[in-house]
């Protein structure tokens, strides 16, 4: 059986690539009994939504007033 590291990749690998038949069935029986590993399986499917949403010019260009901006900003900088 797959280990809950292997599945993870394998997950993230799927987002962009076709898993082998093998690889398929590997993370589909680690996914049945894994909760953790289909929690992230969710993750990533919300979050490759998320950016594909974000590619589209209308999505991103959010019309802020330059305080709500600046204000933005500034949290930002205060926590990274
Ligand atoms: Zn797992």
């Amino acid at each position: 059986m797959l280990s809950c590291k292997k599945v993870s990749l394998l997950v993230v690998q799927s987002q962009e690539l076709p898993l082998r038949f093998s690889q398929k069935m590997s993370v589909g029986i680690h996914l049945l009994i894994c909760r953790g590993c289909r929690a992230f399986k969710k993750q990533m499917t919300f979050l490759q939504h998320f950016i594909k949403r974000t590619d589209n010019d209308d999505f991103v260009d959010v019309n802020l007033p330059k305080q709500a901006k600046e204000r933005i900003k500034q949290t930002l900088l205060n926590h990274f």
